[in-house]
């Protein structure tokens, strides 16, 4: 892998510029060594303002552009990364705390580039409706009319993305947000935003027009903060945790912002009586310790018939014991560390919280002895619906387990949750999967499987957020509807 330069200054990207930070840099730690790894710009509020100013005024000639000219800036972008990002694996897989697997293959490979692939297909977004027969009115004659449902950009976007897969989740954003006609501004998470300032070198060698791509980065609140509150952006397409989403919608409520928020989640996976035990426990635990349980789709409250709870204990148990806790560079390694000292310690609390109230530790809940902000894959079982670590969102490797005595007990589990992102259900035959797929208040479902449709539209019910990416809807969600009438 290549080394990494520690001393490197990076810069803002403002109107095409590489703009020094006016707030100075702050420390990137590498989440395995603990040791500082990079300096990150600190923007200041003005600059957010002047990042946003920035998208504005590129707005006009970039949404001027035919889809088919944008759509080819995003080919080229994609060409360029499918050259230069293999160089980012050592620098993001270090800034993440990212396996090298995952760094090579899911941080800075695979999907992220996918994204901008997939946009860069010119898609038609307008429709054509029947003409509608109308008889006289004041406002005109009898007869046809027709009309058009059109798409336009939205304008502005700030896509203010979260810290466990930081180039995916920009490209998420920024590839359909482009394609659609806007101009953006990206916030990376304060955690491991480097990748995203090689993106934007990337953006500038596939010769994206100034202004079209803005980055600040910053360790605290206040200059996404100042993009939620600028009349210069018109969206946030916001993907972080439910308070912060919340906290958004109100910070963007006075200037009636453009909303797309994929939050939290609390992923529930329902077994039946008759499951295979494991093919659902081989699913939960390929999702368990994947990048520290950092994921926003786990399966992580297993709702499973008592019939079958004992032997689902135990194999998940044997499945946590394959885990291999340790050094991320190593090939073998399963789990590596999580983000922060503050993030272990909060993942530990909520074990803690758990044992408290009366859950059984079936494995895990030790801190690792090892030098990084690692947490072992923790099964709590016996728990009940109301204990916080079976409510809330730990984000790390937790897994917790409640019986249920037939479908309907089930479902009413499953349902107890603000959340509502991606949920499982695990049956004998699919029909009976179906069925109680379509009973679970979650936006997305697996049925007998964990593998996504990445062209399905994507995001939650509840708390865990509004609106949808990905597919045809991803792009939709970056535009306003328009419709235009006319006398057939
Ligand atoms: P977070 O909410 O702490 O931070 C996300 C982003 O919000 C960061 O860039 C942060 O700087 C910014 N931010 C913080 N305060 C802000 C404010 N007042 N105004 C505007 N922006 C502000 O999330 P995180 O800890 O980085 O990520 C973990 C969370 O993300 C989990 O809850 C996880 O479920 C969620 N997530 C959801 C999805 C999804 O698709 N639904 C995907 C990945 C992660």
């Amino acid at each position: 892998m290549a080394s990494i330069d520690k001393d490197r200054e990076w810069r803002l990207l403002i109107a095409g510029e590489w703009v020094e930070p006016d707030a100075g840099t702050y420390e990137i730690i590498d989440p395995h060594t603990t040791q500082v790894m990079g300096h990150a710009p600190e923007a200041s509020v003005a600059q957010a303002e002047a990042a946003a100013s920035a998208a504005r005024q590129a707005s006009t000639a970039w949404k001027g552009l035919s889809r088919g000219e944008r759509c080819a800036h995003l080919a080229r972008l994609a060409d360029v990364l499918e050259t230069e990002s293999p160089a980012w694996v050592s620098l993001v897989r270090a800034e993440t705390g990212a396996t090298a697997k995952i760094a090579a293959t899911l941080q800075v490979g695979g999907p992220f580039i996918d994204r901008f692939r997939y946009y860069s297909r010119p898609i038609n977004l307008d429709e054509a409706l029947p003409p509608l027969p109308q008889g006289k009115t004041g406002l005109g004659p009898a007869g046809l009319v027709s009309a058009m449902v059109h798409r336009q950009p939205v304008g502005v976007v700030a896509a203010i993305t979260p810290y466990n897969f930081p180039l995916t989740n920009v490209a998420g954003k920024i590839a359909p947000a482009l394609a659609a006609g806007n101009t953006v501004v990206i916030k990376p998470a304060p955690q491991d935003p480097l990748g995203i300032l090689m993106l934007g070198e990337a953006v500038k060698n596939a010769g994206l027009p100034d202004g079209v791509v803005n980055i600040i980065t910053g360790s605290g609140p206040e200059a996404p903060a100042a993009l939620v509150a600028s009349r210069d952006v018109d969206m946030i397409s916001f993907t972080g945790s439910s308070p912060v989403g919340t906290q958004i919608m109100r910070d963007g409520a006075p200037t009636m912002k453009r909303l797309l928020m994929e939050l939290g989640g609390k992923g529930a996976l329902v077994m039946t009586e008759d499951a295979d035990v494991n093919a659902a426990c081989q699913a939960i635990a390929s999702v368990w310790g994947f990048h520290s349980g950092q994921i926003c789709t786990a399966p992580t409250r297993v709702i499973c018939h008592r019939s079958i709870y004992d032997k689902t204990v135990e194999t998940l148990k044997m499945f946590a014991g394959f885990m291999k806790v340790g050094d991320p560079t190593a090939d073998d390694t399963i789990v590596g560390p999580v983000i922060t000292e503050a993030h272990r310690d909060r993942v530990e609390g909520f074990i803690e919280s758990g044992v408290a109230a009366g859950a059984t530790l079936v494995c895990g809940g030790q801190r690792p002895d090892l030098p990084g902000y690692f947490v072992a894959p923790t099964l709590l079982a016996d728990c009940t619906p109301d204990m916080h670590v079976v409510r809330e969102e730990a984000f790390g490797p937790v897994v917790v387990i409640m019986p249920h005595d037939g479908d309907d007990e089930a479902v009413a589990l499953a349902n107890q949750s603000d959340y509502g992102l991606f949920s499982y259900v695990y049956a004998g035959d699919m029909k009976r999967a179906y069925a109680i797929g379509k009973r679970l208040e979650s936006g997305n479902v697996g049925l007998n499987s964990i593998q996504p449709h990445m062209e399905a539209p994507f995001g939650g019910f509840k708390m865990s957020g509004i609106g949808r990416d990905r597919g045809k809807w991803g792009i939709e969600a970056y535009t306003e509807i328009q419709s235009l009438s006319w006398m057939a």
